[in-house]
């Protein structure tokens, strides 16, 4: 059964020059590149605030993983991290030794001015599920609000919203999940917790990594009777007031992350999940013998969902070969980090062998690295649409590793710096200069290859 919508006349509610659609890692590199170009940008979020899966899902341990390697954020990351830092320092963490993490509340009224000040325009409540098409291009795109739908007409259109929503609505070809069966990772519903014991937390190195790894030897024991799935537990900040942020346990396996059954199933099994854990933490760890649950983020948070097609796909091999492209727009360090879609921890974590099916871990831990290529930010089909962030054009390994939130942050701001240049030449994104786009970058702290 299917019904047909009738056509109805919708107003044009803004006309820039550079519309960035989602307001995440990706979406905020892009706005920023874009607001320097000088051209006028308005970015759309669906959500009440900025941030992506880092406020939204909680994330806020973002680039822990460069901790104590020779690799450093560069570009609008490490703006965004100094100057947070500058305002907000250590966000009330106390764990020792332990790298820069967010407050994401902090972050959420941080980021704000961070884009305002550069002369982007932020549209919260704005959910944006299709566009209008004309002569290959994508003349606007509707967002749908309280009032209805409304029009936003652009030059140069840049999806960062992580599922490459613009993308979809525009009808361009797009990969999901792995190849073996389109599984992607799990979905998770992070939390919060207060009430923790500080002082047992404290007094003998980081007891939270203890917890960790105690629960994780227990897990796989089978000792410990919780239905999830997800054998590891990572923790966030621990704050004197006795709060431990950024809880990431729960996960519900093989559901489409674009599916609203999918997501619903998710949120609800999450929560599920998240009281169990309660329930059991209280009783096995005397340091959470008096916690409560203090919140709960505001939506389930996404790994990876669809790939858009673009003009190269950036693939595993490129990043075991470390690849040097001509047309590089960012520098990443080998890492990948692939919770099994299936939810089995087969193999060892190692790229070959079985783990590679399915659960994929490997830290940095050398100086390898490997490059990203301006053409997987360029959909195949139109010519005034990038992408950036976690949907850009990757095999699902390779995914596992662009989707670093700094990395997001990098190929956004590639975006931006690129729509930037077409709309000053008024020509398309795909015919730009590449090496223009690179000095520009090179400009803004990009570390690019010499
Ligand atoms: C539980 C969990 C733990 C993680 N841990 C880490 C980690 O430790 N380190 C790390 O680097 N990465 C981590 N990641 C991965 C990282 O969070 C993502 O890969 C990254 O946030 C992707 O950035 P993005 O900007 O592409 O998309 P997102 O962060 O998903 O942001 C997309 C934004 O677009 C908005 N949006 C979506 N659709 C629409 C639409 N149709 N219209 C308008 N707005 C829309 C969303 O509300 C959101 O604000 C983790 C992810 C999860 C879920």
């Amino acid at each position: 059964m299917k019904y047909t919508i009738k056509e109805k006349q919708i107003d044009i509610k803004k006309e820039v020059d550079i519309l960035v659609v989602g307001g995440g890692p990706a979406g905020i590199g892009a706005a920023i590149a874009a607001a320097r170009s000088g051209n006028s940008v308005m970015l759309l979020e669906k959500r009440g605030f900025l941030g992506g899966n880092i406020t939204g899902s909680y994330v806020e341990t973002c680039n822990h993983f460069l901790h104590g390697t020779n690799f450093k954020a560069n570009g609008v990351y490490a703006e965004m991290e100094n100057k947070y830092k500058a305002q907000f320092g250590r966000s009330h963490d106390i764990r020792e030794n332990s790298p820069h993490r967010f407050s994401s509340e902090y972050l959420k009224i941080f980021l704000d001015e961070f884009l305002i000040k550069e002369g982007v325009e932020i549209s919260f409540h704005s959910f944006v599920n299709d566009v209008i098409i004309d002569e290959n291009r994508i003349q606007c795109v509707i967002i749908q609000s309280k009032k209805g739908p409304l029009a936003i007409k652009a030059k140069n259109i840049i999806d960062c919203t992580g599922d490459g929503d613009v993308a979809y609505s525009a009808g361009i070809p797009f990969e999901q999940g792995r190849d073996l069966d389109g599984l992607c990772q799990p979905g998770t519903v992070n939390f919060r917790i207060a009430g923790a014991d500080v002082e047992a937390l404290t007094k003998k190195g980081d007891g939270l990594k203890r917890i960790g790894k105690k629960f994780n030897e227990d897990y796989r024991a089978g000792k410990t009777g919780l239905t999830c799935k997800r054998q590891d537990l990572p923790f966030g900040r621990l704050t004197p007031a006795g709060q431990v942020t950024y809880v990431n346990y729960p996960c519900e396996y093989k559901i489409d992350p674009t599916d609203v059954d999918g997501l619903t199933q998710g949120e609800i099994q999450c929560r599920k999940y998240i009281l169990e854990f309660y329930e059991y933490a209280k009783k096995n760890f005397s340091e959470f013998e008096n916690i409560e649950i203090s919140s709960i983020a505001p939506e389930i948070g996404f790994r990876d969902s669809r790939r858009i097609k673009g003009l190269y796909r950036l693939t595993r091999d490129d990043i075991e070969d470390q690849k040097v492209f001509d047309d590089a727009i960012a520098i990443y360090p080998r890492i990948y980090d692939m919770l099994a879609p299936d939810g089995f921890m087969d193999g060892d974590g190692k790229m070959e062998g079985e783990g590679y099916k399915g659960h994929i871990y490997e830290p940095i831990t050398d100086d390898r690295s490997y490059t990203i290529p301006y053409r997987c930010l360029l959909p195949i089909g139109l010519d005034n649409l990038l992408v950036a962030g976690r949907c850009i054009s990757a095999d699902h390994v390779a995914e596992s590793s662009i989707r670093g939130i700094s990395a997001c942050m990098l190929t956004g701001q590639a975006a931006g710096a690129a729509a930037g240049i077409a709309c000053n030449e008024n020509i398309i994104p795909k015919d730009i200069d590449v090496k223009a786009l690179q000095t520009i970058l090179k400009n803004q702290g990009v570390e690019l290859p010499a």
